[in-house]
C-alpha cells in the first residue's frame, strides 16, 4: 500500500508537530501554502495556532476558496484547536471580520476557557477511541457549543462540554493531540483518507 499523501496547512501554527506525528504513522507529509500544493494531497491538517491569523493568511495566499472547495468535495480534514475554529460553520467570539472555512455543522466559541485557566490538561471521554482514555492539552482552546444535525460529538469533558466533533471525513478537536503522545486522532484521519 502506498503511503497517503497529506498536507499540513503551513501558514501559521504548530505545523512541525503535526508533520512529526503523521510521518511517524507512515504518511507522506508536505507543508501546503499554495493552491497547487493543495491539489496534490489526499487530506489536509489545519494546525493549532491563531485562527484569525490563519484566516487572514489563507485569503492573502489565495487558499481560502480552494480549501472550501476541497472540503465540500469530501477531502478528509483534521483540525486541532485553531483548526477546529476554521472548520466551524458558525463562530462565536471571533475577531472583527473573522471568517471560517466551514465543513463542520457546529457552533464553536473561540477562547472559551479564556479568563479562568488558559491552559490545562485533562482526561477525555472519547467512545470511538476507547481505552486507554485520551489525555488532552487545551491551550486557549475553543469549545463546541452546539452540534448541528449533520455533525456528531466525538469527545467530551467530564462536565459534558463537547471538545471534538466529526462530520464524515471532517474531524475537529479543541485540544492538541499533536503535542501529546496521542496518535489515535491522526490515525482516524489517515483511515478516512484510505476510506475516501
Ligand atoms: N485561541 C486560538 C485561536 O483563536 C486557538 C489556540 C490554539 O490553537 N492553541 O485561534
Amino acid at each position: 500500500m502506498t503511503a497517503p499523501r497529506v498536507g499540513v496547512l503551513a501558514l501559521q501554527g504548530d505545523v512541525r508537530e503535526h508533520t512529526r506525528v503523521l510521518r511517524g504513522l507512515g504518511a507522506d507529509v508536505v507543508p501546503i501554502r499554495r493552491p497547487e500544493e493543495l491539489a496534490l494531497v489526499e487530506g489536509v491538517v489545519l494546525p493549532g495556532g491563531e485562527s484569525s491569523v490563519i484566516d487572514k493568511l489563507s485569503r492573502a495566499f489565495g487558499m481560502r476558496e480552494p480549501l472550501i472547495s476541497a472540503i465540500d468535495a469530501g477531502m478528509p480534514v483534521l483540525g486541532t484547536c485553531a483548526g477546529l475554529i476554521l472548520l466551524a460553520d458558525r463562530l462565536v467570539d471571533g475577531i472583527e471580520g473573522q471568517q471560517t472555512f466551514g465543513g463542520l455543522d457546529v457552533t464553536v466559541r473561540r477562547n472559551a476557557f479564556g479568563g479562568q485557566v488558559e491552559s490545562f490538561e485533562t482526561e477525555l471521554d472519547v467512545p470511538s477511541i476507547g481505552e486507554p482514555t485520551v489525555r488532552a492539552t487545551f491551550i486557549r482552546a475553543p469549545v463546541v457549543e452546539d452540534v448541528g444535525p449533520a455533525a456528531e460529538a466525538i469527545a467530551t469533558l467530564s462536565d459534558g462540554r463537547v471538545v471534538g466533533a466529526r462530520q464524515g471525513a471532517v474531524i475537529g478537536l479543541s485540544f492538541h493531540p499533536e503535542l501529546d503522545a496521542e496518535t489515535r486522532f491522526h490515525e482516524m484521519f489517515l483511515a478516512s483518507i484510505r476510506d475516501a
